[in-house]
Protein backbone atom coordinates (compact mmCIF):
# COMPACT_ATOMS: atom_id res chain seq x y z
CA UNK A 1 0.00 0.00 0.00
CA UNK A 2 1.07 3.36 -0.93
CA UNK A 3 0.74 6.75 0.77
CA UNK A 4 1.14 10.06 -0.72
CA UNK A 5 0.69 12.98 1.64
CA UNK A 6 -0.18 15.61 -0.64
CA UNK A 7 -1.57 18.32 2.14
CA UNK A 8 0.18 18.95 4.95
CA UNK A 9 2.26 22.29 7.10
CA UNK A 10 5.48 21.31 5.69
CA UNK A 11 7.09 20.32 2.58
CA UNK A 12 9.25 17.57 2.00
CA UNK A 13 9.67 17.01 -1.77
CA UNK A 14 11.35 20.42 -2.69
CA UNK A 15 11.66 22.20 -5.95
CA UNK A 16 8.20 21.28 -7.67
CA UNK A 17 6.40 24.40 -6.46
CA UNK A 18 4.56 22.16 -4.38
CA UNK A 19 2.82 24.57 -1.69
CA UNK A 20 2.56 23.85 2.22
CA UNK A 21 -0.48 24.96 4.07
CA UNK A 22 -1.75 23.89 7.58
CA UNK A 23 -4.02 21.23 6.95
CA UNK A 24 -3.67 17.80 6.04
CA UNK A 25 -4.51 14.99 3.31
CA UNK A 26 -3.04 11.79 2.51
CA UNK A 27 -3.54 9.36 -0.75
CA UNK A 28 -3.62 5.79 -0.12
CA UNK A 29 -3.27 3.22 -2.85
CA UNK A 30 -4.11 -0.18 -2.25
CA UNK A 31 -4.01 -3.08 -4.51
CA UNK A 32 -7.88 -2.00 -5.52
CA UNK A 33 -9.26 1.45 -4.10
CA UNK A 34 -7.70 4.61 -3.37
CA UNK A 35 -8.79 6.68 -1.06
CA UNK A 36 -8.08 9.92 -0.34
CA UNK A 37 -7.49 10.96 3.50
CA UNK A 38 -8.56 13.92 4.23
CA UNK A 39 -8.62 17.25 1.64
CA UNK A 40 -6.61 19.99 3.80
CA UNK A 41 -7.74 23.48 4.11
CA UNK A 42 -7.66 25.09 0.86
CA UNK A 43 -8.70 23.28 -2.86
CA UNK A 44 -6.95 24.88 -4.68
CA UNK A 45 -3.68 24.33 -3.42
CA UNK A 46 -4.56 20.65 -2.53
CA UNK A 47 -5.49 20.08 -6.41
CA UNK A 48 -2.43 21.83 -7.75
CA UNK A 49 -0.38 19.62 -5.46
CA UNK A 50 -1.95 16.71 -6.58
CA UNK A 51 -1.49 17.63 -9.95
CA UNK A 52 2.16 18.59 -9.45
CA UNK A 53 2.50 15.23 -8.41
CA UNK A 54 1.05 13.54 -11.10
CA UNK A 55 -2.26 12.44 -8.85
CA UNK A 56 -5.24 12.35 -11.51
CA UNK A 57 -8.32 13.27 -8.81
CA UNK A 58 -10.64 10.51 -11.11
CA UNK A 59 -8.43 7.74 -9.42
CA UNK A 60 -10.08 8.57 -6.08
CA UNK A 61 -12.26 5.69 -5.40
CA UNK A 62 -13.52 7.11 -1.97
CA UNK A 63 -12.78 10.27 0.51
CA UNK A 64 -12.28 9.52 4.13
CA UNK A 65 -12.83 13.11 6.29
CA UNK A 66 -11.22 11.93 9.92
CA UNK A 67 -13.50 15.24 11.57
CA UNK A 68 -14.95 18.47 10.92
CA UNK A 69 -12.30 20.77 10.60
CA UNK A 70 -11.76 23.34 8.15
CA UNK A 71 -8.16 22.37 7.75
CA UNK A 72 -9.35 18.23 7.11
CA UNK A 73 -12.44 19.20 5.02
CA UNK A 74 -11.57 22.10 3.23
CA UNK A 75 -10.72 20.81 -0.38
CA UNK A 76 -13.93 18.53 -0.46
CA UNK A 77 -16.19 20.79 -2.16
CA UNK A 78 -13.44 21.38 -5.26
CA UNK A 79 -13.43 18.14 -5.33
CA UNK A 80 -17.15 17.42 -5.09
CA UNK A 81 -17.06 19.66 -8.30
CA UNK A 82 -14.85 17.75 -10.65
CA UNK A 83 -15.40 13.88 -9.33
CA UNK A 84 -17.97 11.58 -9.44
CA UNK A 85 -18.90 7.95 -7.72
CA UNK A 86 -17.10 8.19 -5.09
CA UNK A 87 -18.28 7.26 -1.56
CA UNK A 88 -17.59 9.64 1.70
CA UNK A 89 -17.08 8.41 5.11
CA UNK A 90 -17.58 11.21 7.49
CA UNK A 91 -18.98 11.15 11.20
CA UNK A 92 -21.46 14.78 10.44
CA UNK A 93 -24.48 14.11 7.85
CA UNK A 94 -23.54 16.58 5.62
CA UNK A 95 -23.62 15.48 2.14
CA UNK A 96 -21.11 16.97 -0.51
CA UNK A 97 -22.06 17.09 -4.29
CA UNK A 98 -23.45 13.72 -5.88
CA UNK A 99 -21.00 11.70 -3.51
CA UNK A 100 -22.33 8.47 -1.92
CA UNK A 101 -22.52 9.60 2.19
CA UNK A 102 -22.20 7.03 4.48
CA UNK A 103 -21.86 7.81 8.12
CA UNK A 104 -20.06 6.35 10.73
CA UNK A 105 -20.29 5.05 13.54
CA UNK A 106 -18.64 1.81 14.88
CA UNK A 107 -15.29 0.54 13.60
CA UNK A 108 -15.83 -1.03 10.50
CA UNK A 109 -14.04 -2.10 7.37
CA UNK A 110 -13.83 0.48 4.36
CA UNK A 111 -12.16 -1.23 1.98
CA UNK A 112 -9.80 -4.56 1.93
CA UNK A 113 -7.18 -3.40 4.25
CA UNK A 114 -8.81 -0.35 5.23
CA UNK A 115 -10.69 0.19 8.30
CA UNK A 116 -11.79 3.10 10.53
CA UNK A 117 -11.95 3.38 14.08
CA UNK A 118 -15.39 4.67 14.09
CA UNK A 119 -16.07 7.94 15.80
CA UNK A 120 -14.13 8.50 18.47
CA UNK A 121 -15.23 11.06 21.08
CA UNK A 122 -12.54 13.93 21.29
CA UNK A 123 -12.41 17.71 22.29
CA UNK A 124 -13.31 19.53 20.73
CA UNK A 125 -14.16 17.54 17.80
CA UNK A 126 -14.98 13.54 18.12
CA UNK A 127 -12.65 11.69 15.46
CA UNK A 128 -12.40 8.79 13.11
CA UNK A 129 -8.58 7.39 12.15
CA UNK A 130 -7.53 4.69 9.56
CA UNK A 131 -5.87 1.59 10.34
CA UNK A 132 -4.16 0.30 7.39
CA UNK A 133 -2.86 -3.45 7.06
CA UNK A 134 0.82 -2.98 5.70
CA UNK A 135 3.20 -5.95 4.75
CA UNK A 136 4.61 -5.94 8.28
CA UNK A 137 1.22 -5.25 10.74
CA UNK A 138 -0.89 -2.51 11.35
CA UNK A 139 -0.35 1.19 10.56
CA UNK A 140 -2.69 4.06 12.27
CA UNK A 141 -3.25 7.11 9.83
CA UNK A 142 -4.71 10.17 11.99
CA UNK A 143 -5.72 13.35 11.05
CA UNK A 144 -5.52 15.68 14.60
CA UNK A 145 -5.60 12.62 16.71
CA UNK A 146 -8.36 15.18 18.71
CA UNK A 147 -9.49 11.68 20.35
CA UNK A 148 -6.04 11.06 21.99
CA UNK A 149 -3.58 9.09 20.31
CA UNK A 150 -3.90 6.26 23.13
CA UNK A 151 -7.70 5.52 22.38
CA UNK A 152 -6.84 5.66 18.48
CA UNK A 153 -4.01 2.78 19.13
CA UNK A 154 -5.86 1.02 21.42
CA UNK A 155 -8.75 0.33 18.58
CA UNK A 156 -6.60 -0.24 15.86
CA UNK A 157 -4.63 -2.93 18.19
CA UNK A 158 -8.05 -5.17 18.09
CA UNK A 159 -6.97 -5.61 14.25
CA UNK A 160 -3.61 -6.98 15.29
CA UNK A 161 0.01 -5.82 16.08
CA UNK A 162 0.42 -2.33 15.51
CA UNK A 163 3.51 -0.88 13.69
CA UNK A 164 3.46 2.51 12.79
CA UNK A 165 1.60 6.03 13.64
CA UNK A 166 1.52 8.33 10.78
CA UNK A 167 -0.43 11.74 11.23
CA UNK A 168 -1.26 14.74 13.15
CA UNK A 169 -0.71 14.05 17.13
CA UNK A 170 -1.36 17.81 18.14
CA UNK A 171 -0.44 18.18 21.50
CA UNK A 172 0.42 14.27 22.61
CA UNK A 173 3.19 14.03 24.54
CA UNK A 174 2.32 11.13 26.29
CA UNK A 175 5.86 9.12 24.38
CA UNK A 176 6.24 5.84 25.70
CA UNK A 177 3.27 4.76 23.69
CA UNK A 178 5.25 5.01 20.89
CA UNK A 179 7.85 2.89 22.30
CA UNK A 180 6.86 -0.56 20.49
CA UNK A 181 6.65 1.12 16.88
CA UNK A 182 8.80 0.55 13.87
CA UNK A 183 7.68 3.98 12.39
CA UNK A 184 6.62 7.02 13.68
CA UNK A 185 5.53 9.82 11.33
CA UNK A 186 4.09 13.01 13.33
CA UNK A 187 3.23 15.40 10.39
CA UNK A 188 0.81 18.50 10.95
CA UNK A 189 -0.06 20.26 13.76
CA UNK A 190 2.05 17.70 15.87
CA UNK A 191 3.44 20.01 18.24
CA UNK A 192 6.28 17.44 19.73
CA UNK A 193 7.16 16.63 16.40
CA UNK A 194 11.13 17.89 17.39
CA UNK A 195 11.15 15.93 20.55
CA UNK A 196 9.74 13.30 18.67
CA UNK A 197 12.46 12.81 16.38
CA UNK A 198 14.96 12.98 18.95
CA UNK A 199 13.33 10.12 21.62
CA UNK A 200 13.17 7.58 18.25
CA UNK A 201 15.54 8.15 15.64
CA UNK A 202 15.60 4.96 14.30
CA UNK A 203 11.38 4.90 13.94
CA UNK A 204 10.85 8.47 12.93
CA UNK A 205 11.09 10.09 9.90
CA UNK A 206 10.52 13.52 8.49
CA UNK A 207 7.61 13.82 6.27
CA UNK A 208 5.39 17.04 4.25
CA UNK A 209 3.94 17.31 1.13
CA UNK A 210 5.43 15.15 -1.40
CA UNK A 211 6.17 12.24 1.12
CA UNK A 212 5.31 8.50 -0.06
CA UNK A 213 5.81 6.00 2.47
CA UNK A 214 5.20 2.25 1.53
CA UNK A 215 3.96 -0.02 4.37
ZN1 LIG B 1 -8.84 19.38 14.23
ZN1 LIG C 1 -5.88 19.68 11.95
Amino acid sequence: MKLTIVYDNDIYKKNIDLKSDWGFSCLIETEGKTILFDTGANGEILLNNMRLLGIDPYIIDIIVISHEHWDHNGGLKALGLIVDDIELYRLEDKPCGNMNLKNIGMSQKITKGVYTTGKLTGTPKDEQSLILQGKDGWYVLAGCSHSSVEKILNVARTYGDVVGLIGGLHGFNNFHVLNDLKLVCPVHCSKYKKKIHELFPDASINAGVGKIIEI
